[in-house]
């Protein structure tokens, strides 16, 4: 039954948007997304790796749950018993109530970390089908309004904080002064928009409006290396918040700017700076939005301090940083990534005494900042609360300095640092380098 405007009586939500809602779901013979939706067997394993769940202890925050919604939908639109006899099979319509229970747990408790995955009995990809609901919401108009108009921010402006270009520029510039001080060389620069370099170098745009220390940061390891290179003003972002709000479009376009950009200014390779998802979403991802390979090296900042290093292109003092040092494991970066061991050998050039997080590398807890959830206000106290977990690995390691080579996650473990009061400093990973750089004049 309908109502005079198309509307389904018995919900809120249009013919449309339940069409468009179900189509991720027909999967047309995707052998993958049909097997991970009918697989679960309900045998829990998974609750024990999700920080939702082991911070609040709700059963309904844990992965099978997840899993079960999207299963639960699936059965009662594309099974014989679910369209029949749905209550035999728990199959459910995708009506207002399923579609407001998918926003919360999909994007209010899921920052889509992998953790789960790596730990179910049976090898479910939970964070690939938690990105296949977020889909749907997408084609619903459902994301939530707050991590969309994050999205909305990147695709009209081209960074998701809409920084003007003049505030960008003048920030560069006001970060050049910086590097000059620091290796005493007046002809130090940070070059924007210049052709024909080695490398472009993308920065998260929380850099050049909250932490523009660690802009010059990098700019100081570039220099001392003797790198050739350059930022850009018309493409510098390197997040992608489409790829966790489920939009493959606005994706795509996102991360075709980047490409563009390399072909605009003809440069030889991409280095991406200290953003997880950022990497995933451009690296590992978007071949598959833009049906393309790369033509161009793509690596991470944290990649290419570790070859300046192996190449003799810098040097560390070990004798700058004395305090004990851990590592917060970004899951993009390192779980769904694989980049594991460079930033581990970055530290251990320099960096006497540093302890592991247990569980770490592919195993470490998720900070909680991630999927999206630092830009969706609305689950705030559920960040937090899930956060903890971060919160009593850190205070266990006995850490002074916590590293992350994420700037998402520096944010988080910012917020998680003040709420826990755990007294620890948070750096990025080239501000860590930068801070025992052995500076070389590049000019004498
Ligand atoms: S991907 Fe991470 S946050 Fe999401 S359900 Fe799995 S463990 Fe929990
Ligand atoms: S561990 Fe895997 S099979 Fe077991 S409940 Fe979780 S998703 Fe289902």
């Amino acid at each position: 039954m309908t109502n005079d405007e198309g509307r389904m009586t018995k919900d809120q939500l249009t013919r449309e948007q339940i069409w468009k809602g179900l189509e991720p779901l027909r999967g047309n013979g995707d052998s993958k997304l049909l097997t991970h939706l009918n697989s679960c067997v309900h045998c829990g394993l998974c609750a024990e790796s999700c920080l939702f769940y082991m911070a609040t202890r709700d059963p309904h925050l844990t992965p099978a749950r997840k899993v079960d919604l999207i299963s639960s939908i699936y059965k009662r639109y594309h099974t014989f018993t679910g369209k029949y006899l749905p209550a035999l099979v728990h199959a459910r319509d995708l009506d207002e109530a399923s579609a407001r229970e998918m926003v919360d747990l999909l994007f209010g408790a899921c920052t889509l970390c992998g953790r789960c995955t790596m730990h179910c009995s049976i090898g479910v990809d939970i964070s690939y089908l938690v990105a296949v609901g977020r889909n749907m919401l997408s084609n619903m108009g459902m994301v939530p309004a707050t991590l969309q108009s994050t999205v909305q921010a990147a695709v009209e402006t081209g960074n998701n904080m809409a920084i003007p270009t003049g505030e960008f520029v003048e920030t560069l510039k006001w970060m050049e002064e910086e590097v000059v001080d620091e290796v005493g060389d007046p002809a130090a620069r940070i070059p924007v928009d210049e052709p024909g370099k080695q490398i472009l170098y993308t920065l998260n745009p929380r850099e050049p409006k909250f932490f523009p220390l660690s802009i010059a940061a990098m700019a100081k390891i570039f220099y001392v290396a003797g790198e050739s290179w350059t930022l850009s003003t018309r493409m510098y972002d390197v997040t992608n918040y489409a790829y966790f709000s489920g939009n493959n479009g606005e994706a795509a376009l996102i991360a075709n700017r980047l490409w563009n950009e390399m072909n605009h200014l003809q440069a030889g390779s991409l280095v991406l700076a200290e953003c997880g998802h950022g990497t995933r979403a451009f690296r590992w991802e978007s071949p598959n939005y833009l049906e393309r390979g790369f033509p161009f090296p793509v690596m991470s900042s944290v990649e290419c301090i570790a070859a300046y290093i192996r190449e003799g292109k810098i040097q560390l003092d070990p004798e700058k940083i004395k305090t004990k040092v851990t590592m917060h494991d970004p899951c993009n970066l390192v779980r769904c990534g694989g980049i594991i061991r460079e930033q581990r050998y970055i530290l251990h050039q320099f960096i006497r005494d540093f302890v592991e997080m247990t569980p770490g590398g592919t195993d470490n807890h998720c900070c909680g900042g991630g999927g999206g959830m630092l830009s969706m206000s609305e689950y705030n106290e559920r960040r937090m609360k899930a956060g903890e977990i971060k919160a009593e690995q850190i205070r266990i390691s006995g850490a002074e300095i916590v590293v992350t080579p994420c700037h998402n996650c520096v944010d988080q473990l910012i917020q998680v640092n003040a709420t826990f009061k755990l007294g620890v400093q948070i750096k990025t990973m080239a501000e860590i380098v930068a801070d025992a750089l052995i500076i070389r004049n590049q000019n004498p």
